[in-house]
């Protein structure tokens, strides 16, 4: 017989999602109440205020998706390219390469500025791109490359696109509450981001925000957003300001509660102090790592203090030292992926994750297992070394 299901406890180490904190977690277990709930409607109303915040705008369109990462990127492209546009795509990874994929698939006409694996996108090659596109209507890219851990510099990029008179559309799903995202500072048009990264909430939502210029774009579109569910203009009859709450799907009542209580501790914390812990904790990790003789894929100045991309010693079955980690330490880590799949681990360190218990169990744990695999490695000096970040 099939009965209740127990997950058990584990220390969430890999790109997402992250560890959950009880108070989002009990949030979550509070009592359902109906979606068109006067009660409901404020608290709707708070989360829209917080995640203005959290993106740092004041942008009206600013919403949370019923739906994960990907369907905040969806809505994005889906609502901004009209069949024709031609749209600049940057990739240095995995999700570029998602990007890239809706505008085929949207009839747009693709532009690829192409960078390696575990680099930033680089500017002047955009530069030259617009230059060379004088007629592109979008630049597309990610902030915060979670397969490879490299964060590009969003505010040169959107600075770029704006005295060209291109949209931006910016992946944030990593970056927000990790890194600095100054939506309205830089100017991005089109930002999406996800709940089980930085701000450690369960997954399943997708926090967007529209400038008032994406705004007229989607208003002046000649054909109908081809998606239904995605098409702002009628989730906006549910989550727009004075809108008469009309029914456009079910929301997520319970997750909506949790995406609350998240962004309410974000904000407790301050967005400064989040990312002055995230820098912190990643610079132990990385003192850790690179004292057991280990190196990381980013170079220092472009690396991502929440995704910690290492490359694997040679001779080292990764998947066994992961599977070890799970069975003996409850650790999850994550593996490579695309390009860099086999050839590095992925240590997340985001929202409730990145701890300095969480960066001392890790290294302790990594290194007790390389010595059970007897892996020719600097031993006994990772902790301190982490340690020594700490007490500066
Ligand atoms: C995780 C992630 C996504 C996709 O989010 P899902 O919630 O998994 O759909 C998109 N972009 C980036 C950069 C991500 O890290």
């Amino acid at each position: 017989m099939i009965t209740s299901f127990y997950p058990p406890v584990r220390t969430l180490m890999g790109p997402g999602p992250s560890d959950v904190s009880p108070r989002v977690l009990s949030a979550m277990a509070r009592n359902t109440i109906g979606h068109l709930d006067p009660e409901f409607v404020r608290m709707m109303d708070e989360v829209k205020l917080m995640l203005k915040q959290a993106f740092k705008t004041s942008n009206e369109l600013t919403m949370p998706i019923s739906a994960p990462g990907s369907a905040g990127m969806e809505c994005c492209f889906v609502n901004l390219i009209e069949k024709g546009d031609k749209v600049i795509v940057c990739q240095n990874g995995v999700f570029g390469g998602r990007m890239a994929e809706n505008v085929t698939r949207l009839g747009g006409k693709l532009v690829l500025v192409e960078d390696s694996w575990g680099s930033a996108v680089t500017v002047s090659k955009v530069e030259q791109a617009v230059q060379n596109h004088p007629d592109a209507k979008i630049l597309a890219f990610v902030h915060a490359e979670t397969s490879t851990g490299a964060r590009s510099d969003a505010k040169a990029l959107c600075g770029i696109a704006a005295n060209a008179g291109l949209l931006t559309i910016v992946d944030a799903v990593t970056s927000l509450g990790g890194i600095e995202v100054d939506v309205d500072g830089w100017g991005v048009d089109a930002i999406y981001s996800g709940t089980q990264k930085c701000l450690s909430c369960t997954p399943g939502i997708s926090p967007v925000s529209f400038s008032d210029k994406a705004v007229e774009k989607i208003k002046n579109r000649v054909e109908p957003v081809p998606s239904w569910f995605l098409d702002t203009n009628l989730v906006m009859g549910y989550w727009g300001a004075g809108a008469k709450r009309a029914y456009h799907h079910t929301a997520p009542v319970n997750a909506l509660y949790a995406l609350h209580e998240s962004l309410v501790m974000l904000l407790e914390e301050g967005l400064d102090d989040a990312w002055a812990r995230h820098r912190l904790n990643h610079n132990a990790l990385a003192a850790g790592v690179e004292a057991m003789g280990m190196s990381f894929v980013v170079d220092a100045d472009d690396r991502l203090p929440q995704l910690n991309s290492i490359t694997i010693p040679d001779g080292v079955d990764e998947a066994k030292v992961r599977g070890l980690l799970l069975q003996n330490y409850s650790l999850e880590i994550g593996a490579g992926l695309g390009a860099l799949a086999g050839k590095v681990w992925r240590v997340g360190l985001m929202g409730e994750s990145s701890t300095r218990r969480n960066v001392l169990y890790f290294l302790n744990a990594l290194e007790n297992t390389f010595s059970e695999l007897g892996v020719d490695m600097n031993y006994g000096v990772a902790n301190k070394a982490a340690l020594s970040i700490y007490q500066q």
